[in-house]
């Protein structure tokens, strides 16, 4: 499916070191086999994609785009980076780390998007780490527009005299997706060096970024392996709207030809009730995959990605005979914000 491909040329072509770029990530980062998953599942082969293992702060996929972020900010000789996010953001805690980096205030504005939660939800985890970094938080109910509130809060740093570089929710913004954009090309090398070939790669999608940027960058050379986003928060049409905006801006930020609609492929059957609320398929996963492969997934995110695979799997939706690339995006750090339900379901 996925045919070899003349990598300098086509890396050549995208040539991501036009952009300002700060080192924070191990690269590449692993491809490994999943046996005893793939075979609990009776399905395809399972390979895992270690985006957990990027290396700043416990690892996950902000640290690729705060790679490009953190580059501009520098750039622009900034003195602070403000970011929002919903409490137990991992967004945040990468942005927090990486602004300890390079020495610059980080200040986060948390949104309580997470109904009915215990009083620790707002202690634990992320939030215990965002504090440790050095990071000023503040709280906004749910539901408003939180760039916004982000914005205005980078405004009056502004007036104050300060000079904020502001980082959307999740880093998602062409910037932010050029991190992206490189693992695509990571992914493609990795594929040549190592023999795989892979016929989808699943992901859990959120604000955006990670899936456009993939889709992006595998369009960007012209190595089409479907990526499926499973949605984590919102229905199938507000996602695949969501990932072809971005997908698009990032193309013309690159300068090449961008994906169509029907490149961006989403599943909405794995959310349950809402952003940051289990569901029972995504307590299973994070047990399944915990228990045959000794590896952990986040409740919020990457267990919801999984469940979808896993769904996926015993719908037949994929081959017996393909090879399937799982992204392992990382936030095993909110486990800590989540374990009476964890243990609550699987004991
Ligand atoms: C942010 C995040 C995602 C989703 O990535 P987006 O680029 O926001 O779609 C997936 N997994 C984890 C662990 C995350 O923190």
């Amino acid at each position: 499916m996925t045919p070899a491909i003349n990598i300098t040329a086509a890396s050549q072509a995208i040539a991501l070191d036009r952009f300002p770029r700060f080192n924070l990530c191990h690269m590449p980062t692993p491809i490994e086999p999943m046996p005893r998953l793939s075979e609990a599942l009776g399905g395809p082969k399972i390979f895992v994609k270690r985006d957990d293992c990027t290396g700043l702060a416990t690892g996950g996929n902000k640290t690729r785009k705060l790679e490009f972020l953190v580059g501009e900010a520098l750039a622009q000789e900034a003195d602070m980076l403000v970011t929002q996010g919903a409490v137990q953001s991992n967004h945040v805690r990468q942005t927090a780390a990486a602004a300890c980096r390079v020495g610059l205030q980080c200040h986060a504005v948390l949104e309580r998007r997470v109904p009915n939660v215990e009083a620790a939800y707002e202690e634990t985890g992320n939030v215990f780490l965002d504090k440790l970094f050095g990071a000023t938080l503040e709280f906004r109910p749910a539901g408003l527009d939180m760039n916004a509130e982000a914005e205005a809060v980078s405004a009056q740093f502004r007036v104050a005299g300060r000079r904020p570089y502001f980082i959307p929710g999740g880093g998602s913004n062409p910037t932010g997706a050029l991190g992206y954009v490189a693992c695509a090309q990571e992914i493609a090398e990795q594929c040549a060096q190592e023999e795989h070939d892979f016929q989808w790669l699943v992901m859990g999608t959120g604000s955006t970024g990670t899936q456009a940027g993939l889709v992006a960058g595998f369009k960007a050379l012209d190595w089409p392996l479907p990526v499926m986003g499973v949605s984590v928060r919102q229905p199938r049409e507000r996602q695949v709207g969501a990932v072809y905006r971005l997908a698009m801006m990032t193309a013309e930020k690159l300068g090449v030809g961008g994906a169509t609609e029907s490149d961006i492929i989403v599943d909405d059957g794995y959310v349950g009730e809402g952003y940051g609320i289990p569901a029972e398929s995504t307590l299973e996963a994070i047990a399944l995959v915990a228990r045959t492969e000794g590896l952990l997934l986040d409740p919020v995110y990457s267990a919801k990605g999984m469940a979808g695979l896993i769904g996926l799997i015993r719908q037949g939706f994929f081959k017996p005979s393909d090879n399937v690339l799982f992204l392992h995006t990382g936030g095993a750090t909110a486990l800590f914000a989540y374990e009476s339900d964890i243990l609550n379901t699987v004991g």
